[in-house]
Parts: C-alpha cells; sequence; structure tokens
C-alpha cells in the first residue's frame, strides 16, 4: 500500500505522537504512516484530505501560508534529495533524517506550533 504524502510532512510525521487537530486527522495519520510506502506528492497529500484547514487543495492554516507550507515542502525534498512522483519508504527517510535534521530544525521548528509536542 503507497500513501500520497507531501515533502515537509516526510519530516514531520518522524515526530508524530498522536496529537493533531481532531480524532479523525489523528486516526488519518496512523493510516498513512501504517501505508509501506509514501508517493511524494506536490501540494495537498493524504495527511492533508481530512484536515480542517483544507480549502480549495490550499493550506489555510492560520499559522503559516499556502505559500510558506510549499516552500517547506521543496526544502524537505532537498534535504531529503528526493524528488515530487518518488515512491520511498519510511524506513530509508528515518535513516536520512539524522543527516539533515540540524539544517531542518534550525530552518522550520523554531517557529512551529508543534515544537514541543515533536521535542518536548
Ligand atoms: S495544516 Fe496545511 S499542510 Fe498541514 S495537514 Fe492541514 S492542509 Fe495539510
Amino acid at each position: 500500500m503507497i500513501a500520497k504524502v507531501r515533502g515537509h510532512h516526510l519530516i514531520c510525521l518522524n515526530f508524530f505522537r498522536g496529537e493533531g487537530y481532531s480524532k479523525e486527522y489523528i486516526n488519518n495519520i496512523y493510516t498513512v504512516l501504517k501505508k509501506e510506502k509514501a508517493e511524494i506528492v506536490e501540494g495537498p497529500d493524504d495527511v492533508c484530505i481530512v484536515c480542517p484547514y483544507l480549502k480549495d487543495n490550499k493550506c489555510g492554516n492560520s499559522e503559516y501560508t499556502n505559500e510558506n507550507i510549499i516552500m517547506q515542502d521543496k526544502e524537505a525534498l532537498f534535504l531529503l534529495e528526493f524528488k515530487p512522483g518518488m515512491v520511498v519508504d519510511w524506513k530509508t527517510i528515518a535513516e536520512k533524517m539524522p543527516h539533515i535534521l540540524d539544517k531542518w530544525k534550525l530552518r522550520f521548528c523554531n517557529d512551529c506550533g508543534y515544537q514541543k509536542v515533536c521535542f518536548g
């Protein structure tokens, strides 16, 4: 089974701790993570589809802009050395995390509302 996953979720889902916008959202993330592989997509993915912030196929999160989210996706793919359309497995992503995490944290985590959830 293959989940469709956008760039920044390939990184952020490594730190998923069962928290999110709603029970439906959380259960959906577990479903995504249970799939063996991820096909990298641009724009809304299998996480976004149940997100209350998804409007007109764009992210309307009050903390970010859609442009900011797309920029995060691009930066995540750059760091992971992936491209849209590739199919990857979660183990490969997890193995890359130690090599890219410092750069990612410096760039994005300080301003993120989930920072405490991810890193305590
Ligand atoms: S906040 Fe935006 S990027 Fe995150 S799941 Fe919702 S729609 Fe997708």
